[in-house]
């Protein structure tokens, strides 16, 4: 079948929507399966156009060759910047420093945009869908609005394609991760809009959770009883990265710390994240990221961001007023994002020979093979993850043998084992 189909057979989906948002007939719909939001092409109502394949991330990312591996996957940079939010409400509301929620804001409160599609809600029981925002929703409180944070799990932007097809005067900014913005660039070009009326902004992204992770989050934190919001970072409690926060049904809401989202992710993780290699969002417009660069990092929350057009120069420089920014190293970025460690996604990618090159115009510098264990670890983990509703004890009694600390002798006898073996080299 020449549609979505075939990324879904391959375990390749990543929930982004573009495809049902640019389906001319409509018939393009999403089932819950394995913790993951998974696109459905009706066969009876699908012509095989072609349109949802052609626009789909899942497939193959596409690099322009510049340097070597590391140099490519980073893209290239007109300027690069640690920058925050001078709105203290803001910033401290916000992911980080709140650079995103300002641009989008300045923009729209211009005119120079008329509307932007960002997530209003914490509340990940159901698939996570961008929503318009336009210049009112910034005059009654963008501050207050549930748009800023992170969430770390996939999220369409159905809407968003479905609103540029039929406004397509419309001048539009967009917030996702690296595949949603591909796809989301896709789009605009199939779709034949003019790409100039289009801001994209893109998050560094790590990877996701698939949405198996909630009714963990019950079951671990609540012993099975609902959550209604979790805020994945929130500064509240001891200031940037902060701890989450979940806010059960009934009851106060509580904090727990972020090494337990780490813990989580190995086994709650879309498997295309896992070839990945697109940290740092190379296409979009400007992209923004936590700053761990060790340079003006602050437990008020600041970002590391990336310009890479000539059309998020003029975004920025809009913005210009309402932001704290001071000049950075592309380099200090890439390192502090340790983009060296995520290439081995690109040799775990290289390992699945029932795919074409899922990252495309990246150099070769290391043998696929060396790799091939820890893929193996990496996918029995997050296979366990997407079975969660089936076998809940069995996942949890896994994670815990995984991450359980060896005894203290255990760990005594490696230490020697380990310095021994030093000193016979
Ligand atoms: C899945 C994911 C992985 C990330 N991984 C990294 C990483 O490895 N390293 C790093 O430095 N930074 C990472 N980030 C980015 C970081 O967490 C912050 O989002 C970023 O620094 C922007 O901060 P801010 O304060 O400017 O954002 P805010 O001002 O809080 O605004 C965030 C904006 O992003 C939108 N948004 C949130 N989640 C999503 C989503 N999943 N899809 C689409 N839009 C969304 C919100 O609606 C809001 O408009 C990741 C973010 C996400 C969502």
């Amino acid at each position: 079948m020449k549609n979505i189909s075939v990324t879904v057979e391959k375990g390749l989906c990543i929930s982004c929507g573009v495809c049902r948002g640019i389906c001319p007939k409509n018939c393009i719909s999403f089932r819950r399966e394995q913790g993951m939001y998974l696109a459905s092409a009706d066969s009876s109502e699908c012509t095989e156009c072609g349109l949802c394949q052609a626009v789909c991330p899942g497939f193959t990312h596409v690099y322009e060759p510049c340097g070597g591996a590391a140099e490519t996957v980073s893209g290239s940079a007109q300027k690069c910047f640690n920058a925050w939010s001078k709105d203290g409400h803001l910033r401290h509301i916000s992911a980080s420093g709140g650079v995103i929620s300002t641009i989008v804001r300045v923009l729209l409160d211009s005119g120079e945009y008329d509307g932007a599609f960002c997530l209003d809600t914490y509340d990940y029981s159901a698939q996570l869908k961008t929503r318009l925002y336009s210049a009112k929703d910034i005059e009654e409180g963008w501050g207050t609005s549930n748009a800023p944070k992170s969430r770390y799990l996939p999220v369409s932007h159905e809407n968003a394609v479905m609103y540029m097809r039929e406004n397509r005067a419309a001048r539009l900014i967009f917030v996702g991760t690296s595949c949603a913005i591909r796809a989301l660039r896709a789009a605009v070009s199939k779709l034949r809009l003019e790409p100039e009326q289009y801001l994209f902004i893109g998050l560094f992204c790590d990877k996701v959770f698939n949405y198996n992770v909630w009714s963990y989050f019950e079951d671990k934190y609540l012993n099975g009883a609902p959550l209604k919001a979790v805020h994945f970072k929130n500064k509240e409690s001891g200031g940037w990265p902060g701890d989450m926060k979940f806010y059960p049904n009934d009851g106060e809401p509580f904090y727990v710390p972020l090494s337990d989202r780490a813990r989580a992710k190995a086994y709650f993780m879309p498997e295309r994240c896992l070839y990945c290699v697109d940290k740092l969002n190379v296409t979009a417009d400007i992209s923004v990221g936590d700053n761990y660069t060790g340079i003006d990092e602050s437990e008020l929350g600041s970002n590391s961001v990336i310009i890479r057009t000539d059309k998020g120069m003029g975004a920025w420089a809009s913005a210009a007023e309402k932001l704290e920014r001071r000049a950075v190293s592309f380099e200090d970025i890439s390192r502090a994002q340790a983009i060296d460690l995520r290439l081995k996604n690109m040799y775990f990618g290289d390992l699945r020979t029932d795919c074409d090159d899922l990252n495309c115009g990246v150099p070769r510098e290391k043998n696929a093979a060396d790799f091939e264990s820890e893929w193996k670890t990496s996918i029995k983990r997050l296979r366990s993850g997407a079975v969660y509703a089936e076998k809940p004890d069995a996942v949890k009694k896994q994670i815990y043998k995984d991450n359980k600390k060896p005894c203290i002798v255990k760990r005594a006898l490696k230490k020697i084992f380990r310095y021994a073996k030093r000193l016979l080299k």
